[in-house]
């Protein structure tokens, strides 16, 4: 028997997620994420796939944000024809992630298509949608949902089950067992304990080998505890002031772990009486997914709301926003609120009206959560940059600005530390690490050495591995 581990994404970085276990002839692929960042590069990147699609069985991902699955329709345009395996939440959010993907590149690609028509002196160059909404229709019905603990049967001789991750709705861990000689485990993205809502990440069955994420693999994150505590000062204090808080945020699990917070502080009446509203329509359907899934819920959320019949999203102050009109008619809100409002970074959408209109008066609060990339808006506003330009004109930063730090849907180092630790670790032959910087992968390494793992290795692009 020959079993090899390779990837094509998130080596030394932390998008595009593939990675392959072949046996014998049978070749496995976890994830199919689409790569990120610079345009050119990342086109280039999604665009040549370096290996052929059709030579793999199944696809099983882990979970359904974009560097995860947003590559699938490609998988599919390019030959592959085998099933799509993932927790029923998953599949959901996939479905989302991928039609809003396809909208996105079509709508960039005819933008940038006629600014170079009218300024061809600006040499820009529109790139071709990677696929459209007929493709991600084609997509989806290679889906075949399993749920977590339920083992099933990718290739022959190989099972496969999904553990809880604990990192967004229906993130999993994924045992492979080959042959029931050799377990290999893939962590996914791994989250964190206590976070609102879902389940903890759970430990798998003793491995034989583990392929780890390590996006957090330098730095520490504030307690999980603080979330709450940071979001109830803040809405406090706007209270008090009359002010509003503009958050821009990442429409799966923060925007829905910021709507449960304050839905259980509403409950404790640890906060006034406050109007919420909910503008993004990716938001809006993102959280009826959430409703969907109570089998993903942890005991918390099914003792305080499901097993009550109470929407741990619905409540009479919150006001979910679809129109353009309602949008607008949010700007003559007069008295303290709070808007939730997409993109998370405030590169575009919605968010950015509400941060103009908000922005300049000292009494509002912008709270920012999550990571902000360079270059991005929202990097500016954490910076506290002293004036932004929004929609080309200049405005004032005269807002306060709260950075709630202990938002974080990711292990950081120690908890990476204390999960691998659950394992045997003498059984445990190696851990290749994936999906982080060099230097965070470099620091987790260490890390892992100094708990006795017996072999740690970077995840080199296309390089063969023989398990
Ligand atoms: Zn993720």
């Amino acid at each position: 028997m020959k079993i090899k581990f390779y990837s094509y994404g998130a080596c030394k970085e932390v998008t595009g997620s593939k990675h392959f276990i072949e046996v014998d002839d049978n070749i496995i692929q976890i994830d199919s994420g689409m790569f990120q960042g610079k345009r050119e590069e990342s086109f280039q990147k999604n665009h040549n796939l370096n290996f052929s699609p059709n030579e793999s069985k199944a696809i099983l991902l882990t979970h359904g944000h974009f560097d995860h699955c947003g590559a699938l329709p490609i998988m599919i345009n390019n030959g592959f024809t085998g099933n799509i395996y993932s927790t029923s939440a998953s599949r959901d959010i996939s479905n989302i992630i991928l039609f809003d993907s396809a909208y996105i590149q079509e709508k960039d690609f005819e933008y940038i298509k006629n600014k170079s028509q009218q300024h061809p002196e600006r040499k820009l160059k529109a790139y071709e949608p990677l696929y459209n909404s007929a493709e991600v229709v084609k997509t989806m019905q290679n889906f075949v949902t399993v749920n977590y603990h339920r083992e099933f049967f990718p290739a022959e001789g190989i099972s496969a089950t999904f553990f809880d991750a604990g990192h967004i709705l229906g993130s999993a861990s994924i045992l492979l067992n080959i042959k029931n000689k050799l377990k290999i485990g893939f962590s996914g993205d791994l989250g964190r304990k206590n976070l609102p809502i879902i389940k903890d990440p759970e430990k798998m069955p003793d491995l034989d080998y583990l392929v780890l994420e390590g996006t957090y693999g330098n730095r520490l994150h504030d307690s999980i505890g603080m979330a709450k505590k940071e979001v109830k000062e803040v809405i406090k204090r706007a209270y008090n002031r009359n002010g509003k808080i503009i958050t821009p945020a990442f429409t799966i699990e923060r925007t829905q772990e910021l709507i449960y917070i304050i839905h259980t502080l509403l409950l404790e009446k640890e906060i006034p009486e406050i109007q919420i509203f909910v503008d993004s329509p990716m938001a809006v359907n993102a959280t009826s997914i959430f409703k969907l899934h109570s089998e993903c819920f942890d005991k918390e959320t099914y003792n305080n709301f499901t097993s009550n019949n109470i929407d741990p999203f619905g409540f009479d102050s919150i006001k979910y926003v679809t129109s353009v009109k309602e949008s607008i008619e949010i700007n003559s809100f007069k008295g303290p609120a709070i808007i939730i409002s997409a993109s998370g970074m405030a590169e575009n959408g919605r968010i950015l009206h509400h941060l103009k209109n908000n922005i300049e008066d000292p009494k509002n609060i912008i709270a920012i959560i999550g990571y902000m990339a360079e270059q991005t808006l929202g990097r500016k506003i954490v910076e506290r940059e002293k004036e932004v330009k929004i929609f080309g004109k200049s405005y004032k930063v005269n807002a306060e600005i709260a950075t709630l730090n202990a938002f974080s849907g990711h292990a950081d180092y120690r908890e990476i530390k204390e999960w691998v630790a659950q394992y045997d670790l003498k059984k445990l032959k190696k851990i290749f690490l994936v999906h982080g910087e060099e230097d965070a992968l470099n620091h987790l390494k260490k890390e892992l050495l100094s708990i006795n793992v017996n072999d740690v290795e970077i995840t080199e692009y296309k390089t063969l591995y023989d398990l």
